[in-house]
């Protein structure tokens, strides 16, 4: 396993094959129920239908007089008043009116309201700008969702409007998809804890740290399985515990040409290794296996290389586990600002700032792009997908870019 070797063993796959084959083994994780105040973020695990009309009466949409339209506008004697909450006792019949609140029960008889401010109210008698027609101002029974519709279907990531759709139906817990545990393991004898005193050659572990973060943002419990040196049976211990733990493992590192690049042999011994290298720049060495039904990433040690091969492999696929029937990020045609260089014998995925300038998408290279620079990641909302070509891309030309924030202003 220490040898040398000029030639991988494993064949080079396509993005899209890659995907493919990550994607036929990403079945959602089982359902839990939790309250839906902490539901922000999480897929909903079942539909919810209603299991009544809301409203289930009909109701005042405005303050104002409850009428019957056919009076027109002559004027109407003014019987009481009813407010939100109140019961819709007073029958309201030809020539009378009654005073009415926004959220009110529409009282029998009534079949419209004026609202307050085209009217004019003395002694008891009301008059009225203009004739209302029937319905107006009346939110009817369903209006705003009808018994037995669909509110929300299974894989509906939950947000604020949909955590108070479930509310509105009575419902302050919610059947989630449980979130995928993720352990993330850095491996490497020259890689250190990142506030542990540093000697010349070594390398503090950004790897470890930014993979946790984006495992949290990617909806998931990260597990941190600290560094492992470069030592078969050390980092064979350190996966078999990450697979103990975790539903998912991240490894950093350990997956290039080198001979002290032990990953692609463990967890082939381990279990199945689906592929080893990918046709696609930063992150050649990404790795992709199961052991015991679990999937393991291997990715790159270069920082860059391994949160690209992230956002590209892993991330739709942790998506996916947690039922997200929508995990991949938007793809959008964007215009370079510049010219680039894409790599000639790979599609390449450039780190871009994306932002709107009169009417088009325009995408702002975040400088050098060597794997190690992460720099190259700060601030970007986009991966600019680069087709390999011998020649640059000029400046105004369009390409497709993923978008992996928010679109930045001009
Ligand atoms: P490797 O894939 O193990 O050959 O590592 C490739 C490059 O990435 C080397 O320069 C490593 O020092 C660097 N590297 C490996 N692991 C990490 C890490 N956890 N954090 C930052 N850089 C790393
Ligand atoms: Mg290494």
């Amino acid at each position: 396993m220490t040898e040398f070797r000029n030639e991988s063993p494993y064949p080079m796959v396509s993005i899209e094959e890659a995907q493919r084959c990550i994607n036929a083994l990403c079945a959602p994780l089982g359902v839990e129920k939790i309250a839906s105040l902490y539901a922000a973020g999480r897929v909903l695990g079942e539909s919810v239908s209603a299991s009544e009309d809301v409203p289930d009466s009909p109701r005042s949409a405005m303050d104002g007089y409850a009428v019957r339209a056919d009076d027109g506008v002559a004027e109407r004697r003014v019987q009481g008043a009813i407010t939100a909450g109140g019961d819709a006792a007073i029958v309201v019949t030809p020539g009378t009116a009654v005073r009415i609140m926004t959220g009110a029960p529409v009282p029998p008889g009534a079949d419209a309201v004026i609202i307050v401010e085209q009217t004019e109210e003395r002694d008891g008698v009301l008059r009225v700008h203009q004739s209302p027609w029937s319905g107006d101002n009346i939110h009817v029974v369903g209006q705003d969702i009808a018994r037995g519709a669909e509110a929300l279907a299974a894989g509906t990531v939950l947000g604020a409007p949909e955590i108070g759709l479930l509310a509105t139906l009575g419902q302050t817990q919610a059947r989630v998809y449980r979130r995928p545990r993720v352990a993330v393991l850095a491996t490497g004898d020259e890689v250190v804890e990142p506030d542990a005193p540093h000697a010349s050659g070594e390398v503090r572990d950004s790897n470890r740290y930014a993979l946790l973060a984006a495992v949290r943002e990617a909806g998931c419990d990260p597990i941190s399985l600290g560094i492992v040196r470069d030592d078969v049976s050390l980092q064979r211990a350190a996966v078999l515990r990450g697979l103990a733990e975790a539903d998912v493992l991240l490894t950093s590192g350990g997956v290039s040409m080198g001979s002290h690049d032990l990953i692609k042999p463990i967890l082939a011994e381990l279990g199945d290794v689906h592929f080893g290298r990918v046709a696609f720049k930063p992150g050649k060495p990404t790795t992709f296996a199961t052991v015991n039904g679990k999937l393991v990433f291997g990715l790159p040690g270069y920082p860059v290389s391994s949160l690209v091969s992230f956002e590209v492999f892993v991330r739709p696929a942790l998506r996916r586990l947690q039922g997200d029937t929508t995990p991949e990020r938007p793809r959008v045609r964007v215009v370079l600002e510049e010219m680039i260089r894409p790599s000639r014998d790979r599609p390449e995925y450039q780190r871009v700032i994306v932002y709107w300038c009169e009417g088009w998408l325009v995408a702002r290279s975040t400088g050098a792009q060597g794997s190690s620079r992460l720099l190259s990641l700060r601030g970007a909302n986009g991966l600019l997908i680069a087709p390999p070509s011998e020649q640059p891309y000029p400046k105004g030309a369009e390409l497709e870019a993923m978008l992996t924030g928010m679109i930045k202003p001009c």
